[in-house]
Formats: structure tokens, C-alpha cells, sequence
């Protein structure tokens, strides 16, 4: 038996990514992956084209989302991997978050023109083909739009904590978020956790908090992660007792330094979350 490729963490247009449903898993696919969740932002609506084709190409679909949520003033991602997407709860809840990214978005738009750019909610619009309204959707109407050269440029200067398009975000909390992943039967998995602005100790007891709370995982290893920053999670996922994740956090080509299945493996001592899942040619 050979080792699985893993990836546990993806975009489609369902969401901020640029790929159909069908051409990230037939991507996955190419790139060798065995076993890919797609986890859209707060909506599921990509997963049952995804799972089609992944049937078609005899790839593991892992039916996910990554849900937003408010702690304390800060926006926190928790990726939910094995929800049933037909769970009511999970439904409702999701689309609550997705009428506050409508909000949101004519807020941001209001700020924006405030600021002399005109027309971004339509502007927006026209690059979000899916179920959510997201930064990224303005972000990339206003790189069109010639304000910010890139991704990275536009978001820093426009769409962040103190910059006249920003606007605070109003999320689940953590126990709802919780539950709704739990309740459809999923596990609960806190995304890319190198990448939030706080102090180590906010982060730490934001760990606790969630492990304490009914939480299962850490992204140990994320296309978002240096080496040592995989390493440093590694040690939180022992210290908290949570399983480790692994995800690109793949959005699509146009950022071709992440790839979807190009991943380190989990460092040693990780218990992957993945454990006890039915997996096809599973190594221990
Ligand atoms: P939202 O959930 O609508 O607030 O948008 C968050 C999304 O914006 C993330 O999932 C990323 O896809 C994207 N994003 C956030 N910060 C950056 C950044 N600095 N550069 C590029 N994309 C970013
Ligand atoms: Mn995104
Ligand atoms: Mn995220
Ligand atoms: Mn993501």
C-alpha cells in the first residue's frame, strides 16, 4: 500500500475560489490526490457536483466547510469535515452567516464609495458566481479596477482592520459553530491557526477554550504555514490532546505557489484526525 495523498482544506466558486466544483476535484485528481475535502466558505452549495465527479474519478470527497466565527473581537475559521450537508441546524446557520456577508458587502461598498470608488457591491458581484458575498469578490473588482497591483496589496491596503473598506465582522460564535458541525455529525478543525493576528497567549487559550468546548483538530499543516510554523502547531495539537489536520487552503491558480495535495507531512508525534476514518489504502 502506498502513502495517501491528504488534503483537507479547499475552494471552489461556491465560495472565494476560481474553480468549478468539477475542475478542482478533477485537479485533485491530476495532482494525485486520494482524499480531498472541499470546505467553502459558510455554504455547502459546491459539495454535490464535487462529489460526483470524485465518484466519477474514484476520488475521496470529504463533504466540509470552513466556518467564520467571532471570539472576543477576533474572526476565527473552523473547518467542519464530515458534515452532512442535508442537516437542518447546519443549513440555518450557514445561511445566517451568509445574510450578514450581504450586509456586510453593501457596507463595505458604502465605504468604499465614501472613499471615491464607486459601484464595488455590483463590481463585487460580478466575480462571485456562488452562494457568498466575500473580501476576496471585492478584492479582485478592485485589482481590476487598477487601485492595488495584487491579492496581497489590495486586501492591506482596503479590506483590513483600519483601512476604509473594512468593516468588522459579526459571526457563529465558537459554540455555535460547534454545534453545527457536531450536530450533522461532523469534527471540528481550527483552520490555518499560524495565520491569525493575536498574541500566543489569546491563541493558546483560544485552543483551550475550543478543546474544552468539544473541539477535535488543529490544521497542523497548511499552505499558509512555514516549517516551523508546522512544528509550533504540532506542539499546541499535543498540549490542547487535538487530533492534526492537513489542508492547502487551495483558492485556485492564480496563486500558483499553493497547490492542492503539495503538502509536508504531519510532523511526528501528530495523531491525524483522519484516525479512524474508512479510508481506501490507508497506512498506519
Ligand atoms: P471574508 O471571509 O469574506 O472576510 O474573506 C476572507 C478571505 O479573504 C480568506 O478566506 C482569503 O481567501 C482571503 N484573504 C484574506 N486575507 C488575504 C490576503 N492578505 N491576501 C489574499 N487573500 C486574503
Ligand atoms: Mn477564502
Ligand atoms: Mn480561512
Ligand atoms: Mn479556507
Amino acid at each position: 500500500m502506498s502513502h495517501l495523498s491528504i488534503d483537507l482544506h479547499s475552494h471552489s466558486i461556491a465560495s472565494d475560489g476560481t474553480l468549478t466544483p468539477t475542475e478542482l476535484v478533477q485537479r485533485a485528481h491530476a495532482q494525485g490526490v486520494d482524499v480531498l475535502a472541499l470546505t467553502d466558505h459558510d455554504g455547502t452549495g459546491g459539495l454535490e457536483e464535487a462529489g460526483r465527479v470524485a465518484k466519477e474519478l474514484g476520488l475521496q470527497l470529504v463533504p466540509g466547510v470552513e466556518i467564520s466565527i467571532s471570539w472576543n473581537g477576533v474572526t476565527f475559521h473552523i473547518v467542519g469535515l464530515n458534515i452532512d450537508p442535508k442537516h437542518a441546524g447546519l443549513q440555518a446557520g450557514l445561511s445566517g452567516l451568509r445574510a450578514f456577508r450581504i450586509e456586510r458587502a453593501e457596507e463595505i461598498a458604502r465605504r468604499l464609495a465614501k472613499h471615491g470608488i464607486e459601484g464595488a457591491l455590483e463590481g463585487a458581484k460580478a466575480f462571485a458566481s456562488g452562494q457568498i458575498l466575500g473580501r476576496t469578490h471585492f478584492a479582485r473588482f478592485l485589482v481590476e479596477q487598477g487601485h492595488a497591483k495584487d491579492m496581497r496589496k489590495v486586501f492591506k491596503k482596503f479590506l483590513v482592520h483600519n483601512r476604509p473598506g473594512y468593516v468588522p465582522g459579526k459571526w457563529a460564535t465558537l459554540e455555535e459553530a460547534l454545534s453545527w458541525i457536531h450536530d450533522s455529525g461532523g469534527q471540528a478543525v481550527i483552520a490555518h491557526p499560524a495565520r491569525y493576528r493575536l498574541s500566543a497567549t489569546r491563541l493558546r487559550q483560544f485552543m483551550q477554550e475550543f478543546k474544552d468546548a468539544g473541539g477535535e483538530a488543529l490544521e497542523v499543516v497548511s499552505g499558509s504555514h512555514s516549517a516551523g510554523e508546522a512544528q509550533g502547531m504540532a506542539q499546541y495539537a499535543k498540549r490542547f490532546d487535538l487530533l492534526a489536520s492537513c489542508g492547502s487552503d487551495y483558492h485556485g491558480p492564480e496563486q500558483p505557489w499553493i497547490e492542492l495535495g503539495k503538502l509536508p507531512a504531519l510532523p511526528e508525534g501528530c495523531t491525524p484526525v483522519w484516525q479512524n476514518w474508512d479510508l481506501q489504502g490507508q497506512t498506519a
